[in-house]
């Protein structure tokens, strides 16, 4: 049999034609037995408009059904799917046509004039809407294109998407990801989450990146699940799917959310059987909170675009704030130190490693970044840094680069970010290094005080005193309404340290 990821989708359609794949809340209801005529007519089209096997599909459309036939449909043809950032501007959608060079560009209606202009110098690439009513809509050419018959027959070292990183660290990386990639992750969160046909994902998260799209599409497609599927995350609209819902994939952000909503209670949450967080740390306050007000532990779970899933706290067993569990079934997770390819103790705090048939197999375009990270022997290096305790659950410590080093000390912003959130009139804070004049980086606090509280700079560090040791302890404390987060809720810590580069040279 083929290994097109498409083709596995394939054989759960025949299997049940009649369940429900997605529901919305408009009350359209597409069924697994409706997806092999929706896709043929969007493949259909796109070969019409030229794009072969193995072309490069990029898409920077709203979330809509459609756009998941459309990935469904790119699948189906053999490209590869290419989804980026709704939030990129012209600017950067430049570069990253012109590094990706696809075949297509599906943009939005009102970006179609600029996509067009953009594209004429781009190597052979030619632009559609996914809808509206301009010269190019996708789906009005799906009505009058010769539908594709069949599955392009993929191997599973084939390409099925290039995927960019969320850019947390520096330019954003296309991680190329293989239909083996995806399938082997779809059925190790399939399996480990107890997905079955009756299972119903409420589907929130935006779907150009790891998480919404092959996270929660495939692992629902993998096991014949369905989807509610809702635009955007707005935390009533969420609480109101979980009475059709069993399990909610989530970010950190939409906890602290439903949290601010008295409506979340033990009773909304009864016919829930699953809470997901990921993407970014899960703080143990909000775990805890969750957990106080619902009787339910979030699941926290740890991956990334080059890599998709890595590890899952224990379905079953106990889930443990501040960790990320275990290893997904086929995937292997070691400790090591910086430059030496050898695992460290338990206990130890060194760079994450994985490998598996999740890995990807490198960053389009840019084999010298391949080869620092990737090893040849199939080991990945995250950047992250973690440490495995004495119950063999991992731990993010955070990520290489946000590691301060002051006065010759490493220290880990994680760890005291977490002591400054407990503090009663701190809503969330983000820990960074700064250039400093005498320990080479200050640690130093970026704080958002509680709704209505007014903390001084000397209450938050006289709360860390005898908690940590002095070498950790911000140097300075600042006060800021909100931090910089992305789509996916991630701090932005390279925007922080930008806006405090001076902080110490100025001051002192
Ligand atoms: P870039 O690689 O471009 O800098 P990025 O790493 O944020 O961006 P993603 O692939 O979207 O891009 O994110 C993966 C990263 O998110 C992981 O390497 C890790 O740092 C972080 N992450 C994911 N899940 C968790 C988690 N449960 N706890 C802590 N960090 C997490
Ligand atoms: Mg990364």
């Amino acid at each position: 049999m083929s290994d097109n990821l498409y083709q596995h989708f394939h054989t759960v359609i025949e299997r049940q034609p009649e369940a429900t794949f997605m529901t919305t809340p408009a009350g359209r209801v597409i069924r697994y037995g409706d997806l092999p005529g929706l896709t043929a007519g969007l493949a259909g089209a796109m070969q019409a408009m030229g794009v072969a096997p193995g072309d490069r599909v990029a898409v920077q459309v709203e979330k809509s059904p459609e756009t998941i036939l459309l990935y469904l449909a790119c699948l189906r043809m053999g490209g590869v799917y290419l989804p980026l950032n709704t939030a990129y501007t012209g600017e950067e959608i430049a570069y990253f046509l012109a590094d990706a060079e696809p075949a297509l560009f599906v943009c939005r209606p009102e970006d179609e004039a600029s996509a067009r202009a953009l594209c004429t110098d781009a190597a052979q690439t030619s632009v559609a809407t996914l809808d509206g009513d301009g010269q190019g809509s996708l789906i009005e050419a799906a009505a009058r294109a010769e539908p594709m018959s069949g599955i392009t027959p993929r191997t599973a070292n084939d390409l099925a998407s290039i995927l960019y990183t969320s850019g947390t660290t520096g330019r954003s990386k296309g991680a190329m990801l293989t239909h083996g990639n995806l399938l082997s992750n779809a059925r190790a969160l399939a399996e480990t989450w107890r997905f079955t046909p009756d299972d119903r994902l409420i589907h929130a998260l935006p779907i150009f990146h790891i998480h919404g799209l092959f996270v929660a599409c495939n692992t629902v497609l993998a096991s014949g699940a369905s989807m509610l599927y809702l635009p955007r995350f707005d935390a009533d609209e969420v609480i109101d799917a979980m009475v059709d819902g069993t399990v909610l994939m989530g970010v950190p952000t939409f906890y602290t959310r439903l949290l601010k909503s008295p409506r979340l209670t033990r009773d909304a949450v009864a016919a829930m059987r699953l809470f997901v967080s990921g993407s970014a740390p899960l703080t143990t306050e909000t775990h805890n909170a969750f957990s106080e007000r619902t009787g339910v532990a979030i699941l926290e779970r740890y991956g990334m675009t080059e890599t998709g899933m890595n590890s899952s706290n224990p379905y079953d067993g106990e889930r443990c704030a501040g960790t990320v569990g275990f290893p997904l079934p086929g995937v292997e997770i070691r400790i090591t130190q910086p430059e030496q390819a050898t695992a460290l103790p338990d206990g130890e705090v060194g760079m994450i490693e994985v490998r598996g048939p999740n890995v990807f197999s490198g960053y389009w375009g840019m084999p010298e970044k391949t080869a620092e990270e990737l090893r040849s022997d199939g080991w990945f290096i995250t950047g992250d840094l973690g440490m495995i305790d004495d119950r063999g659950y991992l731990q993010i410590v955070g990520r290489g680069k946000d590691l301060v080093i002051s006065g010759g000390y490493n220290v880990y912003p994680r760890e005291v970010e977490q002591i400054i959130d407990e503090h009663p009139d701190v809503e969330e804070s983000a820990v960074i290094g700064v250039a400093h004049p005498d320990f080479g980086e200050g640690v130093t606090a970026v704080v958002v005080p509680a709704a209505g509280a007014n903390p001084s700079e000397s209450s938050i560090q006289q709360a860390l005193d005898g908690r940590l040791a002095r070498f950790k302890q911000p140097k300075r404390v600042v006060f800021v309404d909100a931090l910089p987060r992305n789509a996916m809720g991630k701090v932005q810590k390279n925007q922080l340290r930008d806006t405090y580069a001076t902080l110490y040279s100025a001051s002192e």
